[in-house]
C-alpha cells in the first residue's frame, strides 16, 4: 500500500490537541513511535506533561456551558457531520492505524475504522434520546421530574489496542450528552485519536470540546484522574493500572468507569457445530493478534469433542498468514511491540515446564522467515495440558496463544468458565437452546456470545463484571455512566403550613 500522508508532516505543530488545535507537549520527554512490523521509527514527538493537562482541562471547562447547553438537537447534527468527515479521512485513519498498531490492513478498514463511523452515526442518533421516568405526581401535593445532566469534564484514558475505537467509545457518548472531555490516549498508539479530533473540529465540534493529551501514564495519566477540575474519569485499561486508577479517582471523589482485562472462556459443548466451533476459536482468539480484551482465551472442550477440536484448530492456525500489514492478504500482524511480543513468549515459555505446546510457541526466523523476524510477530500458538490454576489459564497474555482444557459434565464446563478472576466476555457453543440458555445464565461474564465469539454493535453494551470493571461503554446503557440524575419536585399545594411540618413543630392542624 501507498504511504498516505508523512506522519511527522502532518503532527509537525505537535501531538496533544488542545483547544481546537494541535501543539507540542511540554514535559521535556519525547516519545518515538514505532512501527512494530518492522521496528523502524515512524516519528518522535514531545510528551503532554502537567501543565498540558492543565491546559486541555481548562479548555474542556471554557467549552461546557456552551455545548452543555446546546440542544441535543444540535448535537446530534455535529455528530452526524462528524461520521460524515470521518468518512471522508477513512482510507487515511485506516493507513495510520496499521502502521502505528501493524494492524493488518483488511482488519483497520474492515473493522476499526468502519465501526469507528457507525459508533460515531449512532450517538448522533443517541444524543435525542435521553431517557429518564415521566414527570407525575408521586406523591399527592407534589410533581416531580426528572433532569439528566451532564456530568462535567471527563478525562478519559484509553488503552493502545485499539486507538480508534477506544477513543470513539470513550469520547462519543461523553459528548453526546453534553460533557467536554480530555483524552490521553496511550503514548505509543496516539495518532488516530488525533485524527479523531481534527475530523471533529472540521465537522464544526466546537473548540475545547474535545481535547487529546498524549503523555505518559504515570505523570499525565495520573495528574488528569486527580484534576480537580475533571468530574469524572473513564479508564479503558489493565486490571493492575486501574486498580491505581480507582485509588486516585476515589480520593478526589469522582465518578469512575472502568474497563479493564479481560480472560475470555469459549464452551464448547458435545452438541456443537465442530466446524463452526474450531472457525470460531481461531478467528476469536486471534483477532487483532490476540491484543483484545474480548479475545478467546481459554476453549473448555467437552471431552467427546476435545481431541477433534484440537486437532482442528491446530490445522487452521497452521493457514494463517503472517505478513506485512499493508498487505492485503495478510491475516496477522505483530503485537504492538518488541516488549509485548517478548511478555508473550515469556507466558508461553514458562508454561513449557506444565503444558504442551502443540503449535506455534516461537517468533519468525531471519533464515526461514526473512524481513518478517525483524518486527514483533509471534506464531499463533496452541496450548493443552495446563491445568486450570497454572499462569496460562488464569493470566491475560493479550498475544495469539489459545489454551484448551477438556471438561466432563456441563457442570463442570461451567464452573471452569467462571473460575478466573476476570468477567468481560465469554461463549457458549451447541445446538441445545437450553444448554445455551444456561450458559449465558451462569457465565460472570458482560457479555455471552451463543454460537459466535467477537462481534459487537453500537447499539448494544460492553463492558465488564469482576476484575474486568464496572460501567458500559457503546449503547444507550452509556449514558448512565455520562449523565447524572437531578430530581426536580414542585409543591402542589400553594400551602404555607404543609402537613408534614407537625413532625417537627405543632399537632395536626
Ligand atoms: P495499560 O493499563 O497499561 O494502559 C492503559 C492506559 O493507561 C494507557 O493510556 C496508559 O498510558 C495509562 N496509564 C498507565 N499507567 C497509568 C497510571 N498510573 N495512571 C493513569 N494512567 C495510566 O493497558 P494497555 O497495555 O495499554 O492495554 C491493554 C489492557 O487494556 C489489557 O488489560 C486489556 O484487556 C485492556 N482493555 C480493556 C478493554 C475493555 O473494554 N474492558 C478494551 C481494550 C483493552
Amino acid at each position: 500500500m501507498d504511504q498516505r500522508f508523512d506522519v511527522t508532516e502532518r503532527f509537525a505543530e505537535g501531538a496533544q490537541f488542545i483547544a481546537g488545535g494541535l501543539r507540542s507537549g511540554s514535559s521535556g520527554r519525547t516519545q518515538t513511535l514505532v512501527n512494530p512490523a518492522t521496528g523502524e521509527p515512524v516519528h518522535t514527538y514531545e510528551l503532554a506533561g502537567t501543565a498540558d493537562v492543565d491546559a486541555a482541562v481548562e479548555a474542556a471547562r471554557q467549552a461546557l456551558p456552551g455545548w452543555g447547553g446546546a440542544t441535543p438537537g444540535e448535537r446530534s447534527d455535529t455528530l452526524h457531520r462528524f461520521a460524515a468527515a470521518l468518512a471522508e479521512d477513512a482510507a487515511d485513519l485506516a493507513y495510520a492505524e496499521s502502521l502505528n498498531c501493524g494492524k493488518p490492513i483488511k482488519l483497520s478498514s474492515e473493522f476499526d475504522v468502519p465501526g469507528s463511523i457507525d459508533n460515531t452515526a449512532f450517538f448522533a442518533g443517541a444524543a435525542r434520546h435521553l431517557e429518564g421516568k415521566a414527570t407525575g405526581e408521586y406523591s399527592a401535593d407534589h410533581t416531580s421530574s426528572v433532569r439528566r445532566e451532564p456530568i462535567g469534564v471527563i478525562g478519559s484514558i484509553a488503552p493502545w489496542n485499539y486507538p480508534l475505537q477506544m477513543a470513539a467509545w470513550k469520547v462519543l457518548p461523553a459528548i453526546a450528552a453534553g460533557n467536554t472531555i480530555v483524552l490521553k490516549p496511550a503514548e505509543i498508539t496516539p495518532l488516530t485519536s488525533l485524527m479523531f479530533a481534527q475530523a471533529a473540529q472540521r465537522a464544526g465540534l466546537p473548540d475545547g470540546v474535545l481535547n487529546i493529551v498524549s503523555g505518559a501514564g504515570r505523570d499525565a495519566g495520573e495528574h488528569l484522574v486527580g484534576h480537580p477540575a475533571v468530574a469524572m474519569t473513564s479508564f479503558t485499561g489493565s486490571t493492575g493500572v486501574g486498580k491505581r486508577v480507582a485509588e486516585i479517582a476515589t480520593a478526589t471523589v469522582k465518578r469512575l468507569h472502568l474497563e479493564l482485562g479481560g480472560k475470555a472462556p469459549f464452551v464448547v459443548f458435545d452438541d456443537a457445530d465442530l466446524e463452526a466451533a474450531v472457525h470460531g476459536a481461531v478467528a476469536g482468539s486471534l483477532i487483532n493478534t490476540g491484543q483484545d480484551c474480548t479475545a478467546a482465551t481459554r476453549a473448555y472442550v467437552q471431552r467427546p469433542l476435545y481431541d477433534a477440536f484440537v486437532s482442528g484448530v491446530a490445522d487452521l492456525m497452521a493457514t494463517v498468514r503472517l505478513g506485512d500489514p499493508f498487505d492485503p492478504a495478510t491475516d496477522l500482524g505483530p503485537l504492538i511491540s518488541h516488549a509485548q511480543r517478548d511478555r508473550v513468549a515469556g507466558f508461553v515459555d514458562r508454561a513449557r515446564s506444565y503444558a504442551t505446546v502443540v503449535t506455534g510457541g516461537a517468533a519468525p526466523s531471519a533464515d526461514r522467515d526473512g524481513a518478517l523476524a525483524k518486527g514483533a510477530y509471534y506464531r499463533p500458538t496452541l496450548i493443552t495440558g495446563a491445568a486450570q490454576d497454572s499462569e496460562i489459564v488464569q493470566s491475560e497474555i493479550f498475544g495469539p496463544v489459545l489454551v484448551v482444557l477438556p471438561f466432563d459434565s456441563d457442570d463442570e464446563g461451567l464452573a471452569l468458565a467462571n473460575d478466573t478472576p476476570y468477567g468481560l466476555a465469554a461463549s457458549a457453543w451447541s445446538r441445545d437452546v437450553y444448554r445455551t440458555g444456561r450458559a449465558t445464565r451462569e457465565i460472570k461474564a458482560g457479555c455471552v456470545w451463543v454460537n459466535d465469539h467477537i462481534p459487537i454493535i453500537s447499539e448494544m453494551p460492553h463492558g465488564g463484571a469482576r476484575a474486568s470493571g464496572f460501567g458500559k461503554d457503546m449503547s444507550a446503557y452509556s449514558f448512565e455512566e455520562y449523565t447524572q440524575i437531578k430530581h426536580v419536585m414542585y409543591d402542589n399545594t400553594a400551602v404555607a403550613r404543609k402537613d408534614w411540618h407537625r413532625t417537627v413543630f405543632g399537632d395536626r392542624p
